[in-house]
């Protein structure tokens, strides 16, 4: 007995691993969010769909298991890493009192390799990823861990930058960043990586705070090196002795 949980990369087909399409033709039944199921549509033809709303992730896990026990191969797949805020350690948990059913990860491209890859390469050394979604981490949490990463010089991705309901937690995350980094820090935002649509830009740390963004949206705030060269954000290694 079978379960794959598959990441798909940020976009569609062609932003995924072959490890991962060779998964998903192996499968019977393939079970995600709607949207991330309409990406791959070309690849589910003929596939039962187990189709469950963003919030369902339970259901959806559990529904995935209950199919892989009574014996199809079943794919819950997640954008980017479905270990990166994703359904992985989830799926882990419900299945563990199944030893019967084999749960294979298969690891994808996350939001903060395929949108740094957009802006340049903002992440050459060392970099922590901060989401600001409160649904599941205090509030208090998420601050410490935004200081911690400012103080240790971190080039930090955001996930989770706003919601429909959560629109303010980016001004408060850069008002934290701000207790501890200069105005001018090199930032970038990057939305919609690799689907249709996708569009980035530059800005400074002090700027952000001002910018409007949405659930789609991958926030990069640079650390004390980085730099806009040649129109990128890059985060020098140092190679050239600068
Ligand atoms: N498992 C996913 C992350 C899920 S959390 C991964 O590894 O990428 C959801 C957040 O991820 C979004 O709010 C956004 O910040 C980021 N994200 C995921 N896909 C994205 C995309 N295609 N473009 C921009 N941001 C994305």
């Amino acid at each position: 007995m079978k379960l794959y949980c598959i990441g798909i990369g940020p976009g569609g087909e062609e932003q995924m691993t072959q490890r991962a399409v060779r998964a998903l033709e192996q499968c019977d039944c393939v079970a995600g969010y709607g949207l991330y199921l309409t990406l791959i549509d070309g690849l589910l033809r003929g596939k039962e769909r187990i189709q469950t709303g963003m919030t369902r992730e339970v259901d959806r896990c559990l529904a995935a298991r209950d199919a892989a026990l009574s014996g199809k191969t079943v794919a819950v797949v997640s954008s980017g890493d479905a270990g990166v805020y994703g359904m992985a350690g989830l799926l882990l948990e419900v299945c563990a009192p199944y030893p019967e059913l084999e749960v294979e990860v298969i690891p994808g491209v996350t939001a903060a390799c395929a949108g740094g890859a957009v802006l340049g390469a903002p992440l050459t050394c060392d970099f922590a990823c901060v989401s600001l979604s409160d649904l599941l981490t205090p509030w208090e949490v998420i601050e410490k861990r935004l200081r911690g990463a400012a103080m240790g010089d971190f080039c930090i991705a955001l996930y989770n930058p706003a919601s429909k309901k959560r629109t303010d937690h980016l001004r408060r995350a850069c008002d934290i960043l701000l207790e501890l980094l200069p105005s001018e820090t090199v930032c970038g935002t990057v939305r919609c990586i690799g689907r249709e649509g996708e569009s980035y830009s530059l800005t400074t740390l002090g700027a952000l705070r001002e910018t409007a963004v949405d659930m789609l949206t991958t926030v990069f705030v640079g650390n004390s090196r980085t730099q806009v060269i040649g129109g990128r954000m890059v985060t020098p290694r140092g190679y050239r002795g600068v």
